[in-house]
């Protein structure tokens, strides 16, 4: 448009134009306010002047790009190039002597008229913008100038307009705001706009004085669905949620995706907190129900934690970092559940962050015990295997269980280094029973899932550290859970080959408990099944914990396979354990797990009972 002025303001004052100099100033793309004079000059002066000027300056108005037009002072359309004329679907020279009324729909036309009246009771340029239909029924927006135009007295004679189709402009910069705001998964709002969001709703809940909630949503065992069903059905069910979470809440409630599996809704204008824990409670009833993909069914729950401002923080990152403290609780404490943040979750979680920061100096200074539970061949009263259990010992708080500080190791990235270590002592501990009391001991080490994962934790290591310590693979038994078996992760699978090929043996864990089942005994080339304590310690007042011990005694058998029995605690679990076939057992009624030399000790007086 801005060539277009100074194109003018050259064919006002010039009698001839070469190309070339047109060309020059066609180029160029700014304005100045007084180059707004000459343009109304010249159109003062083209009206009063020669047709051959008249049509120069029609097909300077042509050649540019943007829409251009002239009205008078009473919004009588004096002249326009063809662009205008084709926007407003007009045939050439049909415009002159028409008004917008003519044109539009009188509400547009309206609109127009005060516009045109707002900038020419100015002098600068009047800038507006507006989405409208096109004549092919498309949404475009286009931006307008406007700038009045007087005579040499500084008499308004009208308004001179130049319109431009910004919608390309428009939609490429929405589309970054949407980017930038929104998750592509699920179309919901991401973290940085839920933040935003939360800063603006906890701005008005203070003038309000009404109470705000923060619920954080996250699935749970989402990790264990994309393991065993796979990415894509993943992310279906995280599509489905976000369609399942706005259906539970109010249309104003923010609801958003803000990490992998964790959604947040922020629920404004609270009077009473029951109303939180009745939507709460809604969401997780409506979470599940079954996930329908394709011919799929899946079933996921969600844990939901509630951080209320003002009561609970003020400000926006501490009250969803309490509503996420309260989603852990909610988690630890069973799952498909809520929970409110309270102090002493805080409490318990500030315990945990330094838990964690201590294990990892714990981790380089080796801070940790060995114990190793005998496990008892049945049939005979032999030790021939032990499982080894690691301990932490803390300076402060002396020795801590394993229950309190894996799941710690294995959030943290520590748990890599330390199964590495638990696995040189068991790998040791195996040399030294071998040597000392039985060539065919073997012990039995516990692995994290999360060394399946992680590719620094590579099988080469074991096997090589076995072979410098000159054992065979047999020495040692992996005892693995599910969890490590239901990875469709090729890594896993190809460490557990590894494993296999190098002679370990092989046990899973904790079997009853979860989802493994005879397909995964099949599955995988396993040489132990270990019934859960929890079955074995029901074996007395349980029917059905019996018939479940027999049934997996039999079943593992008919596959080839040996059973150990956890936890047994009293001689009427040894005698029907011993009754249906299982061949080995360990548990308190044996021994408790027992440092290196109380081990020895164990082994040695078992020898004198045996010669004796
Ligand atoms: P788990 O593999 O099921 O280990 C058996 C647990 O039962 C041990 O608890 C053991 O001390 C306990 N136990 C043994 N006999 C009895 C009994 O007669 N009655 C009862 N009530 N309990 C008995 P612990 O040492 O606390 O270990 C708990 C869990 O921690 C283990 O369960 C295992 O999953 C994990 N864990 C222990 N050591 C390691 C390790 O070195 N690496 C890894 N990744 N996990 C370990
Ligand atoms: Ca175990
Ligand atoms: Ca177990």
């Amino acid at each position: 448009m801005a060539y277009a002025v100074t194109a003018l303001t050259l064919i006002s004052s010039m009698q001839s134009v070469s190309h070339r100099q047109l060309e020059k100033f066609l180029d160029r793309d700014s304005v100045a306010a007084e180059d707004w004079q000459h343009l109304a000059e010249s159109v003062r002066h083209l009206y009063q002047s020669s047709d051959q000027q008249n049509r120069l300056l029609q097909g300077v108005m042509n050649a540019v790009q943007d829409m251009v037009y002239f009205k008078s002072i009473d919004g009588i359309y004096l002249g326009c190039n063809a662009l205008y004329e084709a926007h407003v679907g007009v045939d050439e020279g049909q415009l002159n002597g028409k008004t917008d009324h003519d044109l539009v729909i009188e509400e547009v036309a309206d609109k127009m008229e005060v516009l045109d009246r707002q900038a020419m009771s100015g002098s600068e340029q009047h800038l507006s913008e507006r989405w409208m239909g096109d004549a092919e029924g498309n949404q475009i927006c286009i931006l307008t100038r406007r700038l009045p135009y007087f005579d040499e007295h500084g008499k308004l004679l009208g308004l001179i307009g130049v319109c431009r189709d910004i919608t390309d402009i428009k939609i490429a910069h929405e589309t970054i705001t949407r980017q930038s705001n929104f998750d592509p998964l699920t179309q919901l709002p991401n973290r940085r706009y839920f933040r935003e969001r939360l800063v603006h709703e906890i701005k008005l809940a203070q003038r309000s004085k009404l109470q705000l909630a923060v619920l954080l949503i996250g699935l749970d065992k989402f990790k264990s669905i994309n393991e065993t069903f796979g990415l894509e059905m993943g992310d279906a069910v995280l599509t489905q949620t976000a369609f399942r979470i706005p259906d539970v809440v109010r249309e104003t409630d923010v609801c958003a995706r803000i990490g992998g599996d964790e959604f947040a809704v922020v629920i404004p204008n609270l009077r009473d907190v029951t109303d939180v824990e009745r939507i709460a409670q809604n969401l997780i009833n409506r979470l599940a129900e079954p996930f329908r993909i394709g011919d799929d069914e899946i079933y996921a729950t969600a844990s939901i934690g509630i951080a209320l401002y003002p009561d609970n923080a003020q400000d926006m990152d501490a009250l969803i970092k309490n509503a996420g403290q309260a989603m852990y609780y909610a988690k630890s404490s069973g799952r498909s559940r809520f929970s409110h943040f309270t102090f002493a979750l805080q409490e318990a979680a500030a315990r945990r962050g330094r838990l964690s920061r201590e294990l990892r100096r714990a981790v380089s200074h080796h801070k940790f015990e060995m114990l190793y539970q005998p496990i008892v061949e049945l049939a005979t009263g032999d030790v021939r295997r032990a499982e080894a259990l690691v301990l932490w010992n803390h300076e402060g708080r002396g020795l801590i269980g394993p229950m309190e500080f894996i799941p710690l190791a294995e959030d943290s990235g520590a748990m890599v280094e330390i199964g590495d270590w638990i696995f040189r002592q068991a790998a040791q501990q195996a040399k030294h029973l071998r040597e000392t009391f039985d060539p065919d001991f073997a012990i039995s080490v516990n692995q994290s899932p999360v060394l399946f994962r992680n590719p620094q934790a590579k099988p080469s290591d074991w096997v090589a550290y076995m072979a410098e310590l000159g054992l065979p693979g047999q020495a040692i038994v992996l005892e693995l859970t599910e969890a490590v078996f239901m990875k469709a992760e090729e890594i896993a699978k190809s460490k557990l080959e590894a494993f296999r090929d190098a002679g370990f043996q092989m046990a899973i864990d904790d079997f009853g408990t979860g989802y493994a089942s005879v397909a995964y005994l099949k599955k995988f080339d396993l040489d132990y099944v270990k019934i859960d304590q929890t079955f074995v310690q029901d074996i007395e007042d349980n029917a059905s914990a019996r018939v479940l011990c027999e049934a997996i005694i039999a079943m593992a058998h008919k596959m080839g396979l040996k059973v150990i029995a956890e936890g047994v605690e009293t001689e009427a679990q040894r005698q029907f354990l011993l009754d249906a076939g299982c061949n080995y057992a360990q548990g308190y009624l044996f021994s408790k797990p027992l440092g290196k030399s109380d081990f020895d000790r164990l082994l040695q007086k078992l020898k004198q009972n045996q010669s004796a």
